[in-house]
């Protein structure tokens, strides 16, 4: 690279984020192909504007045919009867499910932040709560699952013209049939939000909402292993409305790049590697949960259906904020996260929040699993948070994170960082 300046910062952070242990549930690794053939050719930089077919410039017939592959294998795979894969995020995914379906004013259900809901499913200051009328139904205080009768008598009262499914922070299945029926009970719009379980959902691990008529939006980003971006699922019937929420709705060009990531990744979720990562993902998930657990770390809703899992750490004498910290001083990257009800403002929350997509395409097995889990217990268990303490854990970390391999899907990365 010629620009010394941003060399020094990549290769700083290549080193750092190659000796951490990234248990971010939104994060994850592409698979090696989709990191490998992304910016192959011209397709680098081209870009287009509108739709394949339909485009207002010159000499697009081979991106047209891109898009069109794109879609093709989108709509196969999740069952689905039109995709949009023009979204640049899945926020972005999302305000265009709304703009289909919603006329401003509307009024819109989905679950609060606190219990789990993103952002842009009606964040105060987010331009979702500035154009609808956002309302919300909540978890079980008890039990912290999805209390589906409660949010049909919220949804009789409150008569919204669309309802979210969907989480940031809900590690329990989703019954999407269930939503679609309290849907139709009340004339609202189902919209499906898989940013988090879209590669469960993809390898028939999770329901798949598009079954029920929902409109599905993602991120492609998470444990579906993509790069940057979003796409859109819907019936025939909400073609034009969700095309035209996109373009020229919300959005001007669609690049190359992108469509081209999308293609790859896609050709690989039929295989049974791609199945297998995503078991793995799973019972990943499920183990590195019990063993907290048992070492008396308490888990939001007792256990995990996913990828992820939600501690309770207010219940032993942490903030999120606290918590996150200390791992991220040995090492180990995750978020602090809002509990139901929590009584936390954001900043500090009463939760943390680890997913395994990340070690699990790096290749971790059980016995990294459950040192995994020894580390962050001894480091939020720990009394005081000595220094001695902390850099030995900060050593085991470190020798977990540079451990070679074999199915380390950063593998190239590795070597050259490591060498
Ligand atoms: C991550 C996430 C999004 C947004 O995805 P971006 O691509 O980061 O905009 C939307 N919905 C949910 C539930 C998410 O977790």
């Amino acid at each position: 690279m010629e620009d010394i300046e941003l060399e020094k910062l990549l290769r700083y952070e290549d080193k750092h984020y190659l000796g951490s242990v990234d248990l971010i549930a939104a994060s994850n690794a592409p698979t090696a192909t989709v990191r490998a053939n992304t910016s192959w050719g011209v397709a680098q930089f081209r870009s287009a504007e509108g739709y394949p077919g339909r485009r207002p410039y010159a000499g697009c017939a081979n991106i047209d045919a891109v898009e069109q592959l794109a879609i093709r294998r989108v709509c196969k795979v999740f069952d689905a009867e039109h995709a949009n894969v023009q979204p640049l995020s899945g926020s972005l995914a999302n305000l265009a499910a709304y703009r289909a379906v919603l006329q401003p004013g509307d009024t819109l259900l989905s679950l609060s932040m606190n219990a789990g809901g993103h952002l842009s499913h009606g964040h105060p200051k987010h331009l979702v709560s500035s154009k609808y009328k956002v309302v919300h139904y909540s978890v079980d205080p008890i039990t912290r699952l999805l209390n589906y009768d409660e949010i049909l008598l919220i949804a009789r009262q409150e008569r919204p013209k669309a309802i979210v499914a969907g989480y940031s922070a809900y590690p329990r299945v989703i019954d999407f049939t269930r939503f679609a029926e309290i849907a139709h009970d009340v004339g609202a719009k189902l919209i499906a939000d898989i940013s988090h379980i879209a590669g469960l959902v993809a390898a028939g691990l999770h329901e798949n909402p598009s079954l029920t008529g929902a409109i599905v939006t993602t991120s492609v980003e998470k444990t579906l292993r993509g790069t940057r971006g979003g796409f859109i699922l819907c019936p025939a019937a909400l073609r034009s409305a969700v095309d035209t929420a996109v373009f020229p709705g919300l959005q001007s060009s669609v690049g190359l790049a992108g469509l081209v990531s999308l293609c790859l990744l896609l050709s690989e979720i039929g295989s049974a590697s791609f199945r297998r990562y995503q078991e793995r993902v799973v019972q990943n998930a499920r183990f590195l949960g019990s063993l907290l657990s048992d070492h008396g770390i308490p888990l939001v809703t007792g256990g995990t259906d996913t990828h992820m899992i939600v501690l309770d750490v207010y219940a032993i004498g942490l903030t999120g904020r606290d918590a996150e910290k200390r791992l991220e001083e040995i090492g180990i990257l995750s978020n602090r996260n809002l509990l139901p009800f929590d009584p936390l403002p954001p900043f500090k929350a009463s939760g943390l929040r680890l997913g395994t997509p990340t070690i699990t395409a790096r290749g971790y097995d059980e016995s990294d699993i459950r040192e995994v889990s020894e580390i962050i217990a001894s480091a939020l268990l720990a009394d005081g948070w000595e220094n001695a303490q902390r850099n030995s854990l900060r050593d085991r970390v470190s020798e977990l994170a540079w451990q070679p391999r074999a199915e380390d899907t950063l593998k190239d990365l590795y070597l050259r960082v490591h060498s």
